[in-house]
């Protein structure tokens, strides 16, 4: 017998939803502009064209050599079976000594779960603590995967916006604007992916005394804390240690250590919410691979500042040169980032205007479009990050073609 998929009666008589449809949850989520945008830029490129593509949100620098290394080794020992769930004991103990140096507070193997990808420790992180009625408090322009995360986990995302004007940061007036008895968590992201701004201490202490004053939980998202671009970088828990039993930090290989395909993040935090992430791990994706944690052991007990601190170099002297081209082009302005690899320019004087290839462009993602059809310059919309007018610009890429970029894009501009 073949069942139909679309059949819509069931043999008690009562009308049957049909095989081919999906779950509301995942009727909710939207998929990633980010991803959307390289894959059409991957998709423009395999057809042969010449297209500079902005959108990728990886470091174009090699994973080091002692990293890959490890690897090669795990593999030759046979390093190759599955581990705990949640990884090693050695990679959590060593995660634990990191972090540990990092923030000033004692953390336990036991207080560090790794995941595949700091975008996996989130989501777990969202599943085991959040319902439906939480509120989610999230700081836009804010890291695209934030929201829909929060919506699988049927929680509700609630978007708190900021302005250039104020460096796209949050303050604690605005953030007791949107707190509510339901307001489960906030999300930090400093450095900012897409905006690259940096907190100071001052302005941390600000979020840590609304903090105080609230019972939420704060989620520090630190993928980006090894690409600054100043000396006294603020970190969280270094300004707020009593927060520590509230706070769960996320963090991994991806951008400090070039190694975006290894796909290894983490989480460190109070055990309580460890336990409860691995007990939703253990029925999912259990560990990542073997042989990513070899490396990533390697990669948390030796000290690599010199490759990391080379990078960073690389990078501030792209963002010193994309910041200034940006601002010199009429009708777009661009703040200067302390941090990651993204510029974040807005682009709204040239919205609305006839612009040099024949159209005009109302919105920022109406911009993108034209810019990959004109130019072949891949950008990502505002709009996806919960900034309409802006863009997000990835500057992981060699200084020639940034250039390059930028130039047919000012070409583009014209009106
Ligand atoms: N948080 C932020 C702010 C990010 O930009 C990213 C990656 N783009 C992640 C988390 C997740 O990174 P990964 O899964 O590669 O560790």
């Amino acid at each position: 017998m073949t069942m139909s998929a679309t059949s819509s009666a069931s043999t008690n008589g009562a009308a049957a939803k049909p095989a081919k449809r999906l779950s509301a949850r995942t009727n909710a989520v939207q998929p990633s502009a980010t991803m959307a945008v390289e894959g059409r830029v991957k998709q423009l490129r395999a057809a042969g064209e010449n297209v500079i593509g902005f959108g990728a949100g990886e470091p174009d620098f090699p994973t080091p050599d002692i990293i890959k290394q490890a690897a090669i080794d795990a593999i030759h020992s046979n390093f190759t079976k599955y581990t705990e769930t949640g990884g090693t004991q050695a990679l959590k103990d060593a995660i634990a000594a990191h972090e540990t140096r990092q923030t000033g507070i004692l953390y336990k193997g036991s207080q560090v779960a790794v995941h595949t990808g700091g975008k996996e420790s989130l989501y777990l992180a969202f599943q085991a603590l959040c319902e439906k009625g939480d509120e989610v408090l999230i700081l836009a322009p804010y890291w695209v995967s934030y929201v829909e995360q929060v919506r699988l986990a049927e929680a509700t995302p609630v978007v708190i916006p900021t302005t250039a004007a104020d460096h796209f940061k949050v303050t604690p007036e605005l953030l007791a604007q949107y707190t509510t008895p339901n307001t489960r968590l906030l999300v930090l992201n400093s450095p900012s992916n897409p905006t690259g701004m940096v907190y100071t201490e001052a302005e941390l202490q600000g979020i840590a005394a609304w903090a105080r004053t609230n019972d939420a939980l704060i989620y520090s998202d630190e993928l980006y804390d090894r690409v600054v671009f100043i000396d006294n970088y603020a970190r969280w828990l270094r300004v707020a240690p009593d927060l520590a039993e509230r706070t769960l930090i996320v963090n991994g290989l991806s951008k400090a250590y070039a190694m975006t395909g290894w796909r290894l993040g983490y989480a460190a935090g109070p055990e309580w919410i460890i336990k409860a992430m691995l007990k939703i791990q253990g029925h999912s994706n259990s560990h990542p691979t073997s042989i990513t944690q070899a490396a990533a052991l390697k990669a948390y007990t030796t000290d690599l500042s010199d490759v990391i601190n080379t990078m960073v170099a690389e990078f501030k002297r792209r963002r010193d040169w994309i910041v200034a081209a940006l601002n010199d082009i009429p009708g777009v302005t661009c703040l200067n980032p302390e941090g990651a690899f993204y510029v974040f320019p807005d682009f709204s004087g040239v919205l609305g205007k006839p612009l040099k290839y024949g159209r005009t462009c109302n919105t920022s993602e109406e911009l993108s479009i034209y810019l990959l059809d004109t130019v072949k310059v891949g950008i990502v919309h505002g709009e996806a990050f919960g900034a309409p007018g802006c863009a997000r610009l990835s500057y992981a890429m060699g200084l020639d073609k940034i250039q390059e970029g930028v130039a047919r894009i000012k070409d583009a501009l014209q009106f």
